[in-house]
């Protein structure tokens, strides 16, 4: 068996409102709230969070928010930094994600002090890194991805490192119904863990999770979760419906 516990994490992005999430978190929990074979984390949009934190109260399923601001506090309308996630109960934060990246021009060192601050404040870290079409097609998907990891993770400790989850999201997979195939993802995840060894060794490289991302559905998930590397998904689409949600779950516990 892993070291590793998989991990299946959704990501709703902006849709449902507070009384909506609610809902769907109710049938997550009625569905997979008590199993530990696999953590589970839903983010909520930030409006959401408090309502859904109340929900899952007294079950395994864990909260995350999809963004944070690296600052404590001070004036930056409209963000949220780390505390107040860690008031309303988060665990874990999605921090630069492509849509982050693309529509909010959010930078490599910019991202690099969200993790940092995440993990000051003992949130757990979901950095995403993938890269474009374009530059798969150039064949630059491992220096893109190198770069955005190292970058991301400059300044973590050996001692916090464990306590970060790294997302594989090929950035033309997100949405799409194009999926990685798993020779793709594999081969970029083992890289990823490579890369890992190479920053905090081998001991703790084989302890961090590398989610796969980009239209993984129950259908793909079987194929993709049993690889060597292949640590959960960070679920966009199949997340927002408990039904698809709570099968890719019921997938990873399969494989475990
Ligand atoms: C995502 O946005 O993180 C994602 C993986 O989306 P989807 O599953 O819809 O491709």
């Amino acid at each position: 068996m892993s070291l590793r516990k998989k991990l299946i994490a959704g990501n709703w992005k902006m849709n449902k409102t507070a009384a909506d999430g609610v809902a769907l978190v109710a049938d997550i929990v009625a569905a997979a709230g008590k199993q530990n074979d696999v953590e589970v984390v839903v983010c909520p949009p930030f409006t959401g969070l408090e309502s859904a934190a109340a929900k899952l109260e007294g079950s395994t399923v864990k909260l995350g928010a999809q963004n944070m601001h690296p600052e404590a506090s001070g004036a930056y309308t409209g963000e949220i930094s780390a505390g107040m996630l860690r008031a309303l109960f988060v665990s874990h934060v999605i921090l630069g994600h492509s849509e982050r990246r693309s529509y909010f021009h959010e930078s490599d060192a910019f991202i690099n002090q969200k993790v940092l601050a995440a993990l000051k404040a003992q949130l757990k870290p979901i950095l995403c890194v993938g890269e474009t079409l374009a530059e798969r097609e150039s064949g630059s998907t491992l220096k893109v991805v190198q770069t955005q990891l190292e970058a991301g993770l400059e300044g973590v400790s050996k001692d916090l490192a464990t306590n970060v989850v790294i997302a594989y999201e090929p950035v033309w997979a997100i949405g799409t119904g194009k999926v990685a195939s798993t020779e793709q993802a594999q081969e970029v995840h083992a890289f990823i863990r490579s890369l890992l060894v190479k920053l905090f060794g081998d001991a703790i490289a084989q302890k961090v999770r590398i989610l796969y991302g980009g239209s993984m559905k129950p259908a793909n998930a079987p194929e993709l979760l049993a690889q060597k590397d292949i640590d959960g998904g960070l679920i966009g689409g199949a997340s927002l419906e408990a039904r698809s949600f709570v099968e890719l779950v019921t997938a990873a516990i399969a494989i475990k």
